[in-house]
């Protein structure tokens, strides 16, 4: 068997190998590793992929969030509206740029940001939403739209784990995740659904004027080289990551696809205890798979992951401490802010491998592990 991995890039490597050696060659031949042509090329592919105006590419999802905000004309002691169960970096750059992050509850169900507590966490103060598509499904994006509306605030998605993921409205129609608010944003992190050889990152909109002002962002805020008209910072895509990308954003569906053949495998196997919560999904979008988390019931969670450990099946708490109880907000006294669903998912949550190159013999042996330790 193969070994078995949380993630398998390797693997997902061996297949493209040859066109990401040729492309990644082409790059060092040409030696624009700065803004070289791919560069350019993978952003308008990207475009067209995901049905957005603009693509403004940076060096990382975590810079992404960062300019995204920046862009926005917040003033310090601005309300951020975010989920507090997510990855630090999505709240991170809203301390950082000395904005004020209101962490907020969570769907039971999607794990997702709540609306309803949205708009019960909205204050005169309140500046933006950052939604987080977490583990790749959508949050509920019409009801979030309707509120950011209704009270004049900007809406960032955070879509670091759902690219290729779609959110389907009432009327039918559909958008890709990180193009219906008005700034998206991605990682191209190795192990992400559209993962580089390295960092990377971009940001998407369909309103020009903040597209350019991103652009100025992520580049020095400058628009004529040395003419510098706001501040900002250094983010760049590498050519050689762009040229990977390009070739790896082909076979995004076919990754997505993988990944949802994979869950499908562990829904069905785990339909017959009621000791796991397979994840759930909702109506109004796609699931990327980003995670396949469960969630364990009535069973000692860090118990029950040693035992799976010890047979050879890896697995990982996303996240076991929610942004909220982090030492690096005890600045603004949120450390005994009571978010029962946030804790209760802290505490039961289990991530299980899921790549796209995973196969039956591993599935079964991966079920059959996690069923026989229950
Ligand atoms: C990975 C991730 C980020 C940050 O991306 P980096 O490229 O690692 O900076 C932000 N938000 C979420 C939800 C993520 O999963």
């Amino acid at each position: 068997m193969k070994p078995l991995q949380m993630v398998d890039t390797q693997s997902q490597y061996q297949k493209i190998k040859s066109e990401v050696d040729k492309a990644v060659l082409e790059v060092m031949e040409s030696s624009a590793f700065i803004n070289g042509k791919p560069v350019k090329t993978f952003s308008d592919n990207l475009a067209a992929y995901l049905d957005v105006q603009h693509v403004i590419p940076c060096a990382n999802g975590t810079d992404a969030l960062q300019i995204a905000l920046m862009a926005l004309d917040l003033q310090p002691g601005d309300e951020v509206i975010t989920p507090s169960f997510t990855f630090i970096a999505t709240t991170e750059v809203i301390a950082l740029l000395r904005l004020t992050p209101v962490f907020v509850e969570v769907d039971a169900k999607t794990f997702c940001i709540d609306p309803e507590a949205i708009e019960r966490a909205i204050t005169p103060k309140t500046k933006a939403i950052v939604p987080v598509h977490l583990y790749g499904q959508s949050a509920n994006m019409e009801a979030i739209m309707k509120i950011a509306e209704k009270h004049h605030l900007y809406v960032v998605e955070d879509n670091a784990q759902a690219i290729g993921c779609s959110f389907h409205f009432a009327d039918g129609s559909s958008k890709k995740t990180g193009t219906i608010g008005h700034i998206g944003c991605t990682s191209f992190y190795p192990s992400k659904n559209l993962g580089a050889f390295g960092d990377g990152g971009a940001l998407f909109t369909n309103d020009g004027a903040l597209a350019e002002k991103l652009r100025m962002i992520a580049n020095h805020g400058q628009q004529r080289r040395y003419y510098h008209d706001m501040v900002g910072c250094n983010s760049r895509l590498d050519t050689i990551q762009a040229a990977i990308l390009n070739i790896k954003l082909q076979h995004l569906d076919a990754y997505c696809q993988a990944r949802q053949q994979v869950a499908a495998y562990y829904d069905k196997a785990f339909a017959q205890t009621d000791k796991i919560i397979t994840p759930h999904k909702a109506d109004n979008t796609d699931h990327v798979y980003h995670q396949y988390t469960i969630l364990l019931n009535g069973v000692d969670r860090d118990g029950f992951k040693e035992k799976l450990d010890a047979t050879g099946v890896p697995s990982m708490i996303y996240y076991p401490v929610p942004a909220h109880k982090q030492g690096m907000f005890k600045q603004f006294g949120v450390g005994d802010l009571e978010l029962p669903v946030t804790t209760y998912l802290t505490e039961r949550v289990l991530s299980l491998p899921i790549h796209t190159e995973m196969d039956n013999e591993q599935l079964e042996f991966i079920t059959k592990s996690v069923l026989s330790v229950l």
